[in-house]
């Protein structure tokens, strides 16, 4: 069967010149029935008529097809281009002409969607960053113009201004530093250096230092009982993970109540993977947060609230460097119950 949809020009000249030349054929042999003659008029008729509706679809059709095509590849034709429009082009079949426009369509279209979500990035970024900067930088200048204004002479007032404006500045500093961290790990720029090494080892050191650091609450730090052995290796670059397992440690000692229990546990589900889990008994995290709990900046309320001096950047920077690592993170929780993050890392092939 013929597809006529199919038709390239010079398919449609042909059939409609046949059909022409057949008809014109029959009626001669009304007025001659010799036949050499119809076979001449008949062959004549077929061959003007062909040339005919050739050029004229080609003309009237095809050059307007071509200016299509120039449009959608946008730039002056080159030589290779111009080979496609005079001998390729004509070939195609209507058919695939409107393939290809949609096609472009389609392109352009992407890439639209993709512009607008770059935009829409950039605007919450800027909307984000100006909104988390702007809380210490008010506050230094509130303690300075307090000084300036006279408080100067008081000294243990003095004192406490200083100290509060500094532990503002260190909340910019800690802002900054973590927005580079995510900038160097989107761009790829930040190389990952991998080394075989026992995680539960990692894990105690973490513990350690953070201990130190939260001297005023008395954490209980645990690996799970039957996670402490065998060592379990893995190949991955130990300092960026250190990075990881101290976010989500601080994490769960900062979102709990005054002794909080911060239990890691250590799987290999595969001889391929480890996974590693920091769970802890605090407040939770409401089910509605968790979809975007690992978006920049994304803080739940009683995060906010609690003005524990996070940049909503640490959950983001842990699934960033994660996924440098071509592995998964995820995140369970239940308010008033608590909260495990876990990961995946390649485990070392033995
Ligand atoms: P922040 O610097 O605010 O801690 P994160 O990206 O580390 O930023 O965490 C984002 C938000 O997720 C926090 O503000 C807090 O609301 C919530 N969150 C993270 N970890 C925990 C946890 N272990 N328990 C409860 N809430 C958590």
């Amino acid at each position: 069967m013929v597809v006529t949809k199919n038709f390239s020009p010079s398919q449609l000249a042909l059939y409609t010149a046949l059909l022409v030349s057949i008809s014109v054929g029959v009626c001669f042999l009304f007025f001659s029935i010799i036949w050499w003659q119809v076979l001449i008029v008949t062959l004549c008729v077929f061959t003007c008529s062909f040339f005919i509706f050739r050029e004229v679809l080609r003309r009237f059709i095809y050059r307007k097809i071509k200016l299509i095509y120039k449009f959608i590849y946008q730039t002056k034709a080159s030589k290779r281009e111009e080979i496609y429009h005079k001998y390729v082009l004509p070939q195609k079949s209507i058919q695939e002409v409107e393939d290809d426009v949609q096609a472009w369509a389609q392109k352009r279209n992407e890439e639209l969607e993709s512009l607008r979500s770059t935009e829409k990035y950039r605007r919450e970024f800027l909307q984000n960053f100006s909104h988390e900067i702007k809380t210490p930088i008010f506050a230094v200048q509130g303690y300075l113009d307090t000084l300036l204004s006279g408080s100067l002479e008081d000294q243990e007032l003095s004192q406490k201004f200083i100290t509060k404006a500094s532990r503002n500045i260190d909340r910019m500093v800690h802002l900054v530093s973590d927005i580079d961290e995510i900038a160097r790990l989107e761009s790829g720029k930040q190389s990952i250096n991998k080394q075989d090494f026992i995680i539960q080892d990692l894990i105690k050191e973490v513990f350690e230092s953070v201990q130190t650091n939260d001297a005023e609450k008395s954490v209980n730090f645990s690996i799970k009982k039957g996670c402490e052995a065998p060592p379990v290796h893995v190949f991955a670059d130990k300092e960026k993970i250190r990075q990881v397992l101290t976010n989500l440690v601080i994490n769960a000692v900062k979102y709990s109540g005054a002794s909080p229990q911060v239990i890691a546990s250590v799987y290999k589900p595969d001889g391929a993977r480890a996974l590693i889990e920091i769970s802890d008994t605090g407040m939770g995290i409401a089910e509605e947060h968790l979809p975007r709990i690992f978006e920049r900046f994304y803080r739940t309320d009683a995060g906010r609230s609690r003005n524990s001096g996070g940049t909503g950047l640490g959950l983001a920077i842990c699934k960033h460097i994660i996924e440098a690592h071509q592995q998964a993170i995820h995140i369970r929780s239940k308010v008033n119950v608590g909260t495990t993050v876990g990961f995946t890392l390649q485990a070392r092939k033995d």
